[in-house]
C-alpha cells in the first residue's frame, strides 16, 4: 500500500499543504495532499548518471499538439540497465531522442531537465557530451551508410571522438569488431554494410557506438528487427560490454521477455507517462500497475499453450493536451469511477519511498478501492463492478475482456 512519502524535487515539503497547482489534473476540491506538478513521487537520485526530471517534448503539427513525451522522470545509474518498456506510440523514441538532443521540427523540449553528471544538456550542453552517450537504433540498416565500409564508418567515429587516425584507428576499429563478436574482424572492416546479414549489421553498429567511448548507451529497441537466436545473441553481447566497459544501459523495448532478460530496473510507460517503476525482479513478481499486468500478460510462454495469448484491446491513444484523467482507464480492466476524472501521480510502494512507484488511483490511498480488489490474487483482474455502472464510462477492454458486459 502507498505511503506516499515524499522524494526527489517534485513536492513541497509539507504534505498537509501540498495542493496541486498543475491548472486542471485535479477535478474537484483539492484539499488534500496532491502534487505540486502532478508527480507524488519522483524517485531519482541526483548522484545518477543520468537523470531526467519532467521531461515533456511536444509535436507542433498542422492540426494538434502531440504530448508525446508527457512529464517522464527516471534515472540510470553507472554499469546498470535500466528499461523502459510500453506499447507502439508510448513515447520510448521520442525519450531516446530527447536524451540525445536530436527531436526534429516540429519537435520541442518544452520543459524539464536531463541531467548528465549533473549537467542539464537542455541548457544546450549536448554538444559538450556527444560521444558520452550513444545511441543504438532499431534498424541496422538505417545506422550505416551503404556508400562506405564498416571500418570508414568506425574509423570516423574513432577520428571524431578519440581523435584516432592512420594505422591507429584502423587497427582499434578492428578491435571493435572483435569486441562485439564480429568473426574475422580484419578481413569484414574492409566490408559494405550489404555484406554484413542483420545480426552483424547490427554488432557492426554497436562497434560504432562504442567507438565514441560512451558511458552511456541508449539502446532503441536493439533487437526488435532481428529474429531471435540472433536477439538472444545481442542482448548477451550487450550484457558482456557492460560488465567488462562498466556501461550504463537504457534499453528500450516493447517486448516484457527482453526486459525480463536485460535489464535491472524497469520503468514502464504508457501514452507519454511513465505509470509503474520498480526493480525488474519486483515487478515481474508482483506488478502494481494494470497495464503492466496487462502487458506481462501478454508475453508468450506466460499462458498455457492451449490458451490464447490475452492482448490489450485497442490502442495507445496519443496524447494531445494535459492529462485530466488516468490515460490507460478507457483499456483498463480495473478502472473505477474516479479514474476518468483524476490524473493519477505516482505513489511510493515501499518504505523506503524510492525504488517502487505507481502512477494508479488504486494505490491511492486518497481514494476508496484497493489493489485487492481490483486483482483477484493471481495474474487476473476481478471483473470490476463499481466502474461505469451509470454507464458512460469509458468501455471496458482488456485482457479478459469478454465481449464488453462489464461496461
Ligand atoms: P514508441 O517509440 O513508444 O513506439 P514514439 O516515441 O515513436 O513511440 O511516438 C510517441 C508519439 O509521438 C506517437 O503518438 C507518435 O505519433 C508521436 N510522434 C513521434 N514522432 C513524431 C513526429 N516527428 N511528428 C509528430 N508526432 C510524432
Ligand atoms: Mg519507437
Amino acid at each position: 500500500m502507498s505511503d506516499r512519502l515524499p522524494t526527489g524535487s517534485a513536492r513541497t515539503d509539507d504534505a498537509t499543504t501540498d495542493v496541486a497547482t498543475d491548472g486542471g489534473t485535479r477535478t474537484d476540491d483539492a484539499t488534500t495532499d496532491a502534487a505540486a506538478d502532478g508527480d507524488a513521487v519522483t524517485a531519482v537520485d541526483p548522484d545518477a548518471l543520468l537523470r531526467v526530471e519532467d521531461l515533456r517534448t511536444v509535436f507542433y503539427t498542422e492540426h494538434e499538439e502531440i504530448h508525446a513525451v508527457d512529464g517522464v522522470s527516471f534515472d540510470v545509474h553507472e554499469g546498470e540497465t535500466v528499461g523502459l518498456v510500453g506499447e507502439s506510440g508510448s513515447g520510448k523514441s521520442v525519450t531516446a531522442r530527447s536524451i540525445l538532443g536530436l527531436v526534429d521540427e516540429p519537435g520541442r523540449i518544452e520543459e524539464g531537465a536531463i541531467y548528465y553528471r549533473g549537467e542539464d544538456l537542455t541548457d544546450d550542453n549536448w554538444d559538450a557530451h556527444r560521444g558520452d552517450i550513444a545511441i543504438v537504433f532499431q534498424d541496422p540498416g538505417g545506422s550505416l551508410n551503404p556508400v562506405y565500409t564498416v571500418g570508414n564508418q568506425i574509423r570516423e567515429a574513432l577520428r571524431i571522438h578519440q581523435g584516432l587516425r592512420g594505422s591507429e584507428a584502423r587497427e582499434r576499429a578492428v578491435d571493435l569488431l572483435e569486441d562485439v563478436g564480429i568473426p574475422d574482424a580484419r578481413r569484414r572492416v574492409d566490408e559494405y554494410p550489404h555484406q554484413l546479414s542483420g545480426g552483424m549489421q547490427q554488432r557492426a553498429v554497436i562497434a560504432m557506438a562504442l567507438a565514441c567511448d560512451p558511458d552511456l548507451l541508449v539502446c532503441d529497441e536493439p533487437t526488435t528487427a532481428l529474429d531471435v537466436t540472433i536477439q538472444a545473441q545481442i542482448l548477451d553481447l550487450l550484457a558482456e560490454l557492460q560488465r567488462e566497459e562498466n556501461l550504463a544501459i537504457l534499453f528500450i523495448t516493447h517486448d516484457m521477455g527482453v526486459i525480463e532478460d536485460a535489464t535491472d530496473r524497469v520503468n514502464v510507460i504508457y501514452a507519454g507517462e511513465v505509470v509503474e517503476r520498480a526493480p525488474t525482479e519486483a515487478l515481474f513478481e508482483d506488478p502494481a500497475h494494470p497495464y503492466t499486468r496487462a502487458l506481462l500478460q501478454s508475453i508468450p510462454g506466460r499462458t498455457p499453450p492451449d490458451e490464447q495469448l490475452p492482448t490489450i484491446e485497442g490502442e495507445v491513444p496519443t496524447p494531445t493536451g494535459p492529462a485530466t484523467d488516468c490515460r490507460f482507464a478507457p483499456r483498463c480492466p480495473a478502472a473505477f469511477d474516479a479514474c476518468t476524472t483524476f490524473h493519477p501521480r505516482h505513489q511510493s510502494l515501499d518504505a523506503d519511498g524510492t525504488d517502487r512507484t505507481a502512477a494508479c488511483l488504486l494505490h491511492d490511498d486518497t481514494h476508496d478501492r484497493t489493489p485487492a480488489e481490483a486483482f483477484d490474487g493471481t495474474d487476473g483482474f476481478v471483473q470490476s463492478d463499481g466502474f461505469g455502472e451509470s454507464g458512460d464510462g469509458p468501455h471496458h477492454t482488456g485482457p479478459h475482456a469478454d465481449g464488453g458486459d462489464r461496461s
